[in-house]
């Protein structure tokens, strides 16, 4: 085994090169990968198993991200030290696309929670009809037919962007610590930008893999697909709380971006920023308005082409959670749009004296 590399910058400040292992700590390493994306690398991060590694997540599968894998294969600390095991912490392509990939080269199982296994799976198969699967529910929340039909027709591929999975997925269980590199890790999952996303909290407190779902700078996508999650900003405010718990020396080690300290105070940012789009979309409410209206004043900018799917299901999601909470009702109107507005509130009848002496 290598001596251990001392990182020369605290690894917050580490500056990070793509395609170069960077050392965070004894044993653990950040390696950036490129995405082909407005947000363009993911960070995966290498443990130290003394005879090999384990991989948490693996980049997407374009030629650039493999090109950044041979290069770091081929150079220390990796070269001579085969993967041993890869654990994916959710179904997106940034994070499982290059892990069959790595699987087969290496002959090594891949562990995944069983609910990003299962929504892999369905986006993976090769007769779904993402057109016809999408349409709908764009068209009821006020995009235009063609419009939807030829953004849908332009979306990349999930099968193109995720090498296949091997035949056999271990699925890991998130109630009890993994031993992974020589620490322990309480798994912690997380919901509302996937089903059952995995993120990992060393029992010393030193560090969390938090994957996607507490991000410096950028805030996780949130959005309703088909098939999915009605209420996903519900059931990921809700998660959150489990982060918010954690202790503001924890090193937090996020998929994209720079390590960051502070993951609570960093909570409290995401929870704000929700709260003052809801507020946002709450107002513009006061007419009935379908969700494509609200793009606008949900990104406070036109939305490029490309963005509008995301910036849609982000978009219904809070649109979503303000008609579970009671604040938007919605109906669908002739054309068969969705629209949404202030919800009157129930007839309560007046304080009588007694009442507002009992509840000053
Ligand atoms: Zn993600």
């Amino acid at each position: 085994m290598e001596a251990p590399q001392t990182p020369r910058t605290r690894p917050h400040e580490a500056r990070i090169e793509t395609g170069r292992p960077c050392a965070i700590a004894d044993g653990l390493w950040l390696l950036r990968l490129p995405l082909p994306f407005a947000l363009n690398h993911i960070n995966v991060y290498l443990l130290d198993e003394g005879d090999g590694w384990t991989l948490v997540d693996c980049g997407i599968d374009t030629p650039d991200s493999r090109r950044a894998w041979e290069d770091a294969l081929a150079s220390p600390p990796l070269a001579g030290r085969p993967l041993r095991r890869i654990v994916v912490t959710h179904h997106h392509p940034d994070h499982v696309g290059l892990a069959g990939w790595l699987a087969a080269r290496f002959g090594i199982p891949v562990f995944m929670t069983a609910g990003e296994l299962a929504v892999s799976g369905r986006y993976a198969d090769a007769r779904r009809d993402v057109v016809a699967e999408r349409t709908p529910l764009w068209f009821e929340h006020g995009l235009p037919r063609e419009l939807a039909v030829e953004l849908l027709q332009r979306m990349p591929r999930y099968a193109l962007q995720v090498h296949a999975l091997p035949a056999q997925v271990a699925t890991l269980s998130t109630s009890a610590p993994l031993v992974l590199g020589g620490r322990r890790w309480r798994p912690i999952v997380g919901r509302g930008h996937s089903p059952e996303h995995l993120s990992l909290l060393a029992e010393s407190g030193e560090f969390m893999l938090g994957g996607d779902q507490v991000l410096p700078q950028i805030t996780p996508n949130i959005a309703v697909w088909p098939g999915g999650d009605a209420n996903p900003l519900r059931s990921y405010l809700d998660s959150l709380r489990d982060f918010a718990a954690i202790d503001a020396r924890t090193l937090l080690l996020p998929s994209h971006k720079q390590p960051i300290y502070g993951v609570a105070a960093r909570v409290a940012e995401l929870r704000a920023h929700h709260e003052s789009r809801l507020a946002a979309v709450l107002a513009a409410c006061s007419a009935p308005m379908t969700c494509y209206e609200m793009l606008p004043v949900l990104f406070g900018r036109p939305l490029r082409n490309e963005e509008i799917g995301f910036g849609l299901g982000e978009a219904i999601a809070h649109l979503n959670f303000l008609e579970a909470e009671g604040r938007l009702a919605s109906s669908l109107d002739a054309a068969g749009r969705r629209r949404f507005c202030i919800a009157t509130p129930p007839a309560t009848p007046p304080a009588t004296p007694e009442r507002q002496r009992r509840d000053p």
